[in-house]
């Protein structure tokens, strides 16, 4: 079924993050934002915005390579 839809999806373990935002600087197509709520250890952590679904995440691990609290997951379309 070809379904229209991103490359790439990543999956944030916001309670995992400590809000460094590295991975917001990171990402090529600007998918990750702050989340204005706060988390269980009282940081900001970091959301995938609205746009990712548009936009698409093409999957390129950056995100996920840099988070130092291995925070992220990052998924493939086939
Ligand atoms: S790099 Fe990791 S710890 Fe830092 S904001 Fe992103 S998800 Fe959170
Ligand atoms: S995998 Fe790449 S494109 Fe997708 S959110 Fe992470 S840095 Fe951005």
């Amino acid at each position: 079924m070809a379904e229209k839809k991103a490359k790439g999806k990543i999956i944030i373990d916001r309670d995992r993050c400590k809000g460094c935002l590295m991975c917001v600087d990171v990402c090529p197509n600007e998918l990750i934002e702050a989340d204005k709520a706060l988390n269980k250890k009282g940081y900001m952590p970091a959301r995938v915005t609205e746009e990712q679904k548009d936009k698409g995440c093409t999957g390129c691990t950056q995100c996920a390579l840099v988070c130092p609290e291995v925070a992220i997951e990052v998924y493939r379309a086939k």
